[in-house]
């Protein structure tokens, strides 16, 4: 396709604003696929994904466009990760696109994501789209939102499409605007191969399948390719793109969004942001903005049944051959036994990997307490660690410092709900930079330690506004702080998957609410159990499970034979999930439910 007929879009969105919707729509109207195809969102590919109603991985359509002045145009549609976990992700699809459509919701309106991801697609000197999206809801107020996108992100939006994905307003228009809005990109066919890798994924089929942007010369099946970042050579085996199904091309020229496959057997070797050129005849310099993503949030995964060790390494190998960003490490346990220390890049991707390996491998699994890397400064010209685990924590004499990674956070809230979560922030040593109102809603920004986020920040958040809140934020680096192990101890002996750093003015608050927490979670057995939280030797707070005996069906459930059976089937299953400490056992679910915060 000459250049002058290409058109590279993303589509930005706070989530559930209707991106994936349209992307569908999209895809249906230019005849990409059957109305029956359409049956299901297409571009939300696994299960977690449809079910949350969030996309992780970026995937990438070319559609045929026939436009109103009578010329086919390609257009490279790119679905982009929706989740703050994701941002280096949304970073490199934006870079390989011209422009963005940026899809509002007509009753929601401008919310923190739509801003971050706004913002981001201006820095990639996007032409932007507005598009004012569910204007078939009766809630629906179009002209408001007009306003706020002019107001709130200073872009012009007179011109912004009316639509409904739902129920296919609007979507000729969207296309039109795409056609005479979006630039064409520009690149030179002649000029060494430079190609952005924009995203790579293991495919079962094809092996390692990697989505890039040809920005100069020529990408052909058959050509040799240095990856310059990982300095690795490969031989083209496939080129071709989405339409969505795949489809089987010579080559990509410049301008052109499409996939090759190598011959790669590990996606850490096709790394996001990376640039491929041809080994013959190799481009000076790569790409600029190449950043290797780091995992943040760090906590061990253990198997409840010791027997499923070897299962859990091979589940945790297979996901981790899709994607590269977690990190696994083997990891024993006194209390766990044998299992694995992995990093994430934030607490969403814990939690869909820790769900994937739940529901796709069928493991029971018992998650520690997360915990990001902090950075300890050793006394006697020791050096320096990074702790990743506190139960690698050093003797306090030999620590002469301790630094923790700070956020700055973006919260977008509606004025009544702004009160709790102003003390929701300075509860979590929050410090207020910023508080603006912008179209009837406050806009906070606030710098977090990253610690007061992981547990549950986010899930208070919402349900302290009712889900009107929204939240984004980026790294700020790192902050000295006065930090100290807490450790839980059940019936005398330390629980060191529940040990976690915390600030010393909040570990008291922190440590009675575990304690009261856990009271709740295990079971009473026959004898008292003393739960304790202490930093060094001393008790900051203390609770204690009364003895009982077990017995029951014997109260409740007196006649009715096949609940009783009902309950005592729930009850040996429940033992199967149980952990024994020493002689207490404490259920699978205590060990993530502790650590949520009142
Ligand atoms: P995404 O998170 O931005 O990808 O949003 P989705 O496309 O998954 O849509 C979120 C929800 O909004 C889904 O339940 C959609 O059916 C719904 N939705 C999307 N577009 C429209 C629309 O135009 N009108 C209405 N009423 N609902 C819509
Ligand atoms: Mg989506």
């Amino acid at each position: 396709t000459p250049l002058s007929h290409i058109r590279n879009f993303s589509i930005i969105a706070h989530i559930d604003h209707g991106k994936s919707t349209l992307a569908d729509r999209l895809i249906q109207a230019t005849g990409g696929l059957s109305d029956r195809e359409m049956s299901e969102q297409v571009l939300d590919n696994m299960d977690i994904e449809r079910e949350r109603g969030i996309t992780i991985k970026a995937q990438t359509v070319r559609l045929a466009y026939k436009a109103k002045d009578g010329e086919t145009y390609t257009l490279n549609l790119m679905d982009t990760p929706g989740h703050v976990d994701f941002a280096y992700e949304v970073s490199r699809s934006l870079a390989a696109c011209e422009g963005a459509l940026l899809v509002v919701d007509a009753a929601q309106g401008v919310e923190a994501q739509t801003l971050a991801n706004v913002y981001q697609s201006i820095e990639h000197n996007h032409e932007i789209v507005p598009v004012i999206n569910k204007i078939d809801l009766p809630a629906a107020e179009p002209e408001q939102v007009r306003k706020e996108i002019e107001d709130v992100i200073g872009i012009d939006a007179s011109e912004a499409v009316l639509a409904s994905a739902k129920s296919g307003i609007g979507i000729a228009d969207i296309l039109e605007a795409v056609v005479n809005k979006i630039p064409s990109p520009k690149g030179d066919a002649t000029a060494p191969l430079k190609a952005m890798l924009v995203d790579s994924w293991y495919d079962p089929y094809l092996g390692v399948v990697i989505l890039v942007r040809v920005i100069d010369g020529v990408l052909k099946k058959g050509q040799q390719v240095t990856f310059m970042q990982t300095g690795t050579q490969h031989l083209v085996d496939r080129v071709g793109c989405f339409r969505p199904k795949i489809e089987q091309l010579a080559d990509l020229g410049p301008g052109e969004i499409g996939f090759i496959t190598a011959q790669i057997k590990d996606v850490a070797q096709a790394r996001v942001g990376d640039t491929l050129t041809d080994t013959k005849r190799p481009a000076a310099e790569p790409l600029e903005g190449f950043k290797e993503v780091q995992p943040v949030v760090f906590c061990g995964l253990f198997p409840v049944d010791a027997n499923d060790f070897e299962k859990l390494r091979e589940s945790i190998s297979r996901l981790r051959l899709n994607d590269a960003s977690f990190s696994f490490e083997m990891e024993t346990s006194a209390a766990l036994g044998f299992g694995f220390r992995c990093g994430f890049l934030g607490l969403l991707h814990l939690e869909i990997i820790q769900e994937r390996l739940t529901r796709e491998y069928d493991l029971d699994l018992i998650t520690t307490a997360p915990s990001v890397v902090y950075e300890i400064e050793l006394t006697h010209n020791g050096g320096s660690i990074e702790l990743h685990n506190p139960a690698d924590m050093p003797d306090p004499n030999k620590i002469a410092t301790i630094s923790e990674p700070w956020i700055e956070a973006t919260i977008y809230v509606p004025d009544e709900y702004l009160g709790s979560i102003l003390k929701l922030c300075q509860d979590r040593r929050g410090i207020q930079k910023n508080l603006t109102y912008v179209g009837g809603r406050a806009q906070a920004t606030y710098e977090l330690p990253l610690n007061e986020v992981v547990f549950d920040f986010y899930d208070r958040l919402k349900s302290l506004s009712k889900g009107y809140a929204s939240f984004d934020y980026h790294q700020v680096g790192y902050r000295e702080g006065d930090l100290v192990k807490m450790s839980i101890l059940v019936n005398d002996e330390p629980v060191d998957a529940l040990s976690m750093i915390v600030h010393r003015g909040t570990a008291e608050t922190r440590g009675r609410g575990m304690c009261e927490r856990l009271k709740e979670l295990i079971p009473r057995h026959l004898f008292k159990i003393p739960i304790q939280a202490a930093i060094g030797g001393k008790v900051i707070a203390r609770e204690t499970i009364s003895a009982m005996r077990k017995d029951v069906t014997a109260k409740c459930y007196g006649g009715d034979a096949s609940r009783k059976r009902k309950l005592l089937d729930k009850q040996k299953k429940g033992k199967l999930k149980m952990r024994e400490y020493g002689s207490v056992s404490i259920p699978q679910e205590a060990f993530i439910a502790a650590l949520r915060m009142g």
